[in-house]
């Protein structure tokens, strides 16, 4: 993995080679931006490149550092990821995982000439691991480097976002997204732009979907929403129970649901088909948004959004979706 390989963030790819070039690498990066653009992969780029024996404005890709990079084996590149200690519990960075940060950045570097720290979602942080690592944010050994990763950083505490210098990732546009489907999954040209509309930006959703199975989903989602103009909560109560059971379904549904207003907002404007998600469902939109007025629309885009927010934040899906799908019929 090295910088030219990273698509769509030019810009904060732009400020990590900056900053390496003039010797301005801080103590510690905070990488935030949306869940799937790129945050981890960048921070494993920027490892090799600071590792590479080749030391030139990328990363060669090739010597012994750089592969060890690669392959997650070099002794002073470490990835910390949340992990759930009881079956069913929310995955979390521990205290114990921060201690074993803290032990392994007290020592010299062995080969490289850095230390590197990975914390993915470190916005899932328990308490006492963060004040443990403050501690280390406040006195860093001179050669380490720690790379936050984090969707969600205003979790963190303030006294850790002042400690780490933010690099922001943007959503990914279509293209990127298309580009990355056909050149890693090798999809067609024509598969991969029917699925790139649907991820908004986030290839983690598409990655692991295939497009058979994303578009069966939307059919049941579709076949449904006939029975919610009537208002029957229960009916709507019983559809989404299936996707209650975990976040990450309730996240599926609740993208649906988005991308349904954001077309009805659309068709409310008068925008062209071309923008439109559900672009074989323009009867139905015109159908739906007759009722409703445009500040309807918008708000209830913003209270999806937030529904999706608190899911992706763990809040229990079950009373996500049940409050969110209420407001949505009242
Ligand atoms: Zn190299």
């Amino acid at each position: 993995m090295s910088f030219t390989e990273i698509l769509g963030q030019k810009r904060a790819v732009e400020i990590l080679r900056r900053e390496r070039a003039h010797d301005r690498v801080p103590h510690a990066y905070l990488f935030c931006g949306p869940e799937g653009v790129g945050k981890k992969r960048t921070a494993l780029a920027l490892a090799q490149v600071l590792e590479c024996a080749a030391m030139g404005e990328d990363a060669c890709g090739s010597c012994p550092a750089c592969r060890k990079v690669a392959h997650d084996r070099h002794p002073d590149v470490h990835l910390f990821q949340p992990v759930a200690r009881t079956k069913g519990a929310t995955a979390k960075i521990h205290i114990d995982q921060v201690r074993e940060l803290q032990g392994v950045i007290s020592l010299k570097a062995m080969e490289g000439r850095k230390k590197i720290m990975i914390l993915d979602d470190a916005d899932r942080m328990v308490e006492q691991a963060a004040n443990a690592l403050l501690k280390t944010l406040e006195e860093p050994p001179g050669d380490a480097l720690l790379i936050l990763i984090a969707a969600f950083p205003d979790l963190l505490p303030a006294t850790i976002l002042s400690r780490s210098r933010k690099v922001r990732f943007q959503p990914l546009s279509d293209e990127v997204v298309t580009q990355v489907l056909m050149r890693e999954k090798g999809m067609e040209e024509a598969e991969a732009r029917s699925l790139a509309r649907f991820a908004q930006g986030s290839l983690s959703r598409v990655m692991e979907m295939e497009l058979d199975d994303l578009l069966s989903r939307r059919e049941r989602f579709l076949g449904e929403i006939g029975r919610w103009k009537e208002g029957d909560l229960s009916a709507v109560f019983a559809f989404a129970e299936p996707f209650a059971k975990n976040a990450g379904d309730a996240i599926d549904f609740v993208t649906y649901l988005l991308e349904w207003t954001r077309d009805l907002i659309a068709v409310k404007l008068r925008g062209p088909e071309g923008v439109l998600i559900y672009r074989d469902q323009v009867p139905d939109l015109e159908a739906n948004c007759r009722g409703a007025t445009l500040q309807d629309l918008l708000d209830q885009f913003e209270g999806l959004q937030k529904t999706l927010q608190k899911l992706e934040r763990n809040v229990n899906p079950r009373l996500a979706l049940e409050v969110a799908l209420s407001r949505l019929v009242a």
